[in-house]
């Protein structure tokens, strides 16, 4: 068996792996089922309920606690969508949900609830629609994950927002070099072909410092002497990272890496995932102690995404 292309899809097998009590219940009744990566359950502590890794990927009983405020569409997704696949929410941008599929099924994800529709034609579709926004300057490939697609699809989908002469910056958000970087291998000869004249940015999404390893440095190093400007969002999420330490020790690593700090986004207010919820309150004041730990650079902006306004907002 070629464990890199393992994935746990089984809560028990995954906890016996872990050497941790095995559930009740294996059979949890989610629409969005347990999917773990191997290489990415391999940085998880064996025997550590805790485990800040573990949190992210356990489906707990708790993702069926009803809270007012939580919803299906916690971003307004449905009501920027132009076009089957392609949203525009701010002035300038516009974002293509390259695929519904990831390597892994974060529970806290705020898309767990959304309605994918089939991707096939939408390489074209991103082509006619690019030719009739020229105001849309930059590209933003999101998901599910836009590098857990085929290398045809892949080529087809940047090729579509490529050839137009009004897209000056293409930027890629995925989780892919910290859960399955092998994976992302059989994308590098396309993501090297991406023009210098156009800003080729990856914006990974990392959550704490245990996620990166050896594989994910290799990755950067690549992106970056590819002429890649890396940048990560990370997602405060309780039990995770809220804490000055794992802040900042995910910046420290991160820089490390070669990828700058850019947001820590407050939780979207997704359906299922209100036991990640950390109080503003506690998030401003993390912020600004995590500030007297770190240069400024390190330090990643405050934000929250309110559905149907032109800009992320900050929190302090
Ligand atoms: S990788 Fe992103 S889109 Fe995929 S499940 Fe995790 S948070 Fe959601």
């Amino acid at each position: 068996m070629d464990n890199n292309a393992f994935y746990f899809k089984k809560i028990n097998d995954f906890l016996a792996f872990l050497e941790l009590p095995l559930a009740k219940n294996d059979c949890f009744s989610s629409s969005f089922p347990i999917q773990v990566p191997f290489h990415y359950a391999k940085k998880i502590e064996k025997g550590n309920p805790l485990d800040p890794l573990l949190l992210q990927v356990l489906p707990l009983e708790d993702e069926n606690i009803e809270k007012e405020g939580f919803t299906k569409d916690p971003v307004g997704d449905q009501n920027a969508t132009q076009e089957p696949g392609i949203l525009q929410k701010y002035n300038g941008r516009a974002l293509v949900i390259s695929t519904s599929a990831c390597s892994i099924h974060c529970r806290f994800c705020f898309r767990k609830n959304f309605k994918y529709e089939p991707t096939t034609s939408l390489p074209s579709r991103l082509d006619k629609w690019l030719a009739s926004h020229p105001d849309v300057s930059e590209i933003i490939f999101s998901g599910g994950d836009p590098f857990f697609t085929s290398p045809s699809f892949f080529e087809a989908l940047t090729e579509s927002a490529l050839r137009h002469k009004s897209i000056k910056t293409i930027r890629f958000h995925s989780r892919l070099p910290v859960t399955e970087p092998k994976r992302l291998e059989q994308l590098l000869s396309i993501l090297k072909c991406i023009p210098a004249q156009k800003n080729a940015v990856l914006v990974s999404h990392v959550n704490h410092a245990q996620e990166l390893d050896e594989e994910s440095k290799t990755i950067f190093n690549t992106l970056r002497e590819s002429g890649f400007i890396l940048l990560n969002q990370s997602v405060l999420l309780r039990g995770v990272n809220d804490t000055v330490e794992a802040l900042s020790d995910l910046s420290h690593k991160l820089f490390s890496q070669g990828v700058l700090p850019y947001y820590l986004h407050q939780l979207d207010k997704a359906k299922g995932t209100s036991h990640f919820e950390v109080s503003d309150s506690k998030a401003i004041c993390l912020l600004e102690n995590t500030r007297t730990e770190l240069p400024g650079y390190l330090v990643p902006k405050l934000v929250r995404e309110i559905a149907n306004e032109k800009s992320k907002t900050p929190l302090c």
